[in-house]
């Protein structure tokens, strides 16, 4: 956690969630590069690595038996189907980043991102949304693999738009350094919220408030000393 003067006494998740082509990855990885209070969840997925990803940093790739037996254990946080591939949070990740003191990045889809919400009710929810304009053109770049694939991308980008509304924070990512530096000031913000800073705040409170007692006896025995010297007795 960064020693920003702040009282919270736990860490939460950081969910970002946003239609393909919002540029949430990059904007999850600038934000990361920039703090250290802040761990990026790895999530488990079957669908197959992308050249340059490496495994158990970027995604824990495991065969569809596998991620379905950590499913039936009960290991995962959430978990969603997305174009037929299945990806969820191990809830270790969140333990793990409580244990450490650091607030828990996921990149999830919304699906993902309603179950979060339900599970970690203290979780902080952002959306990020594209600029209008150049975001269709690369998704439907993205998807010109085959008609049908562009269907389904097209189709997921509109459910997910869809979803907006349900989110703590939304953000247009015009420019990814204002992007990431509006991130930032959210988690800021989160921190002093009275919500979450139960019990450090009545700590906190309760010292100043001695404080506060030893100086009014300080002050009223002055008081007296002085009524004493003055003959006074008011
Ligand atoms: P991609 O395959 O392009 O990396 O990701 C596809 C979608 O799955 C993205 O919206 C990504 O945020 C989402 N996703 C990645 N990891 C998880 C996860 O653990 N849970 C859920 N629900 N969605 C995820």
């Amino acid at each position: 956690m960064r020693d920003t003067g702040v009282l919270i006494d736990h860490t939460y998740p950081l969910v970002l969630a946003g239609p393909s082509g919002s540029g949430k990855t990059t904007a999850v990885r600038e934000l990361l590069r920039r703090r250290s209070d802040l761990r990026f969840s790895v999530s488990a997925t079957t669908r197959a690595s992308r050249p340059g990803e490496r495994d158990g940093i970027d995604y824990l790739f495991l065969e569809r038996a596998d991620f379905e037996r950590m499913r039936d254990r009960g290991e995962l946080l959430e978990w969603a189907e997305v174009h037929g591939e299945l990806y969820g949070t191990r809830s270790e990740n969140l333990e793990g980043a409580r244990a450490e003191g650091v607030h828990l990045v996921l990149d999830i889809d919304v699906q993902g991102a309603r179950l979060v919400r339900v599970a970690v009710p203290d979780a902080v929810s952002i959306f990020l949304l594209p600029p209008r304009g150049a975001w269709l053109s690369r998704l439907r770049a993205r998807g010109s693999e085959t008609p049908s694939t562009l269907r389904r991308r097209l189709r997921t980008a509109a459910e997910e738009l869809g979803a907006a509304g349900e989110f703590d924070y939304v953000l247009v990512n015009e420019d990814l350094g204002e992007t990431v530096d509006r991130v930032e000031a959210i988690l800021d913000a989160e921190e002093s919220r009275v919500g979450r800073v139960g019990n450090e705040l009545n700590r906190f409170v309760s010292m100043l408030e001695m404080e506060v007692a030893a100086a009014q006896t300080e002050a009223v025995e002055g008081e007296e000393a002085e009524n004493e010297g003055t003959g006074d007795t008011q």
